[in-house]
């Protein structure tokens, strides 16, 4: 049985070789990719909802250069450790699967079995995700209209997509973790100071979350070399820089040859009351 309901009616779907069905009768394909559409249409904001197929491939490719594998294999650690033995494990905006992968590769190396969904609001992503592992089942669906049933995750990680606090407290059973990744304050700092006459740091966030507790933070800072232009074009499409940068910023990047930047993101582990 999945953990995946109806997004009509909210009854468990079973999930067969090329389809979930709902007790109802409600059906849903599996994309020849591996991926499942469970976003009805009036939970979409526009026709093509999420990343287009550029940006998802740009960011596909740059996340393959491994220039974030640190960020990866510190979000796979912290799954590894609090996740229980064939918990369940749910990624929420999870784009290309990439850190969802990750923590999926640790815990088989440690042996440890588990149960893992992922789900992002771009088919584009979901498709370079569904290849990525396999074994993770991915939707498409909404961070706020999440396919789940109450307290039926363990650990929640939410890398850099909207913050739903109140459908995660719902799904995260009491005593499991939400792990929330953001750019710490001097993230792509040295990229900034390219784009932008007057750099201005992130804002630091400390905000609570009613449901969630306990927390603790883990930073991940270090400085990378990107080495040429399709790169630093491909990291900084992935940044919100990206729509609101002046012209004469955007034009001194492109003459980079190559960048060092800092890196920088913290990880927010809140416990779930209850
Ligand atoms: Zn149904």
């Amino acid at each position: 049985m999945s953990l995946f309901l109806c997004p009509i009616c909210k009854q468990p779907l079973e999930q067969e070789p090329n389809r979930y069905v709902c007790p109802t009768g409600h059906s849903y394909d599996i994309a020849s990719a591996g991926y499942v559409h469970l976003l009805p249409a009036n939970q979409k904001n526009s026709l093509l909802p999420g990343d287009d197929k550029r940006m998802a491939a740009a960011r596909n490719r740059f996340l393959n250069g491994g220039w974030y594998q640190p960020l990866r294999d510190a979000i796979a650690q912290i799954v590894a450790v609090r996740l229980p033995e064939g918990g369940v494990l749910f990624d929420s905006g999870c784009g290309e699967g990439y850190y969802t992968a990750g923590a999926a590769q640790l815990l088989r190396d440690c042996g440890k079995k588990a149960q893992i969904y992922g789900i992002d609001i771009s088919k584009f992503s979901l498709r370079w995700a569904a290849k990525r592992d396999r074994s993770i089942a991915f939707a498409v669906a909404s961070a706020y209209h999440l396919p789940l049933p109450d307290t039926s995750v363990d650990v929640l990680v939410n890398c850099f997509s909207p913050m739903a606090a109140e459908e995660f407290s719902r799904v995260v059973k009491p005593g499991g973790w939400l792990l929330y990744v953001v750019p710490a304050p001097r993230h792509l700092w040295e990229m900034k100071c390219v784009l932008y006459d007057r750099p201005y740091e992130n804002r630091e966030q400390r905000i609570d979350y009613p449901g969630f507790g306990n927390e603790t933070v883990t930073r991940i800072d270090y400085s990378t070399h990107l080495p040429d232009q399709q790169t630093i074009q491909d990291l900084f499409g992935m940044t919100p820089y990206v729509w609101k940068t002046p012209k004469e910023g955007a034009a001194r990047l492109a003459q980079l040859d190559a960048l060092d930047t800092q890196i920088s993101f913290d990880l927010h582990l809140f416990e779930r009351e209850g």
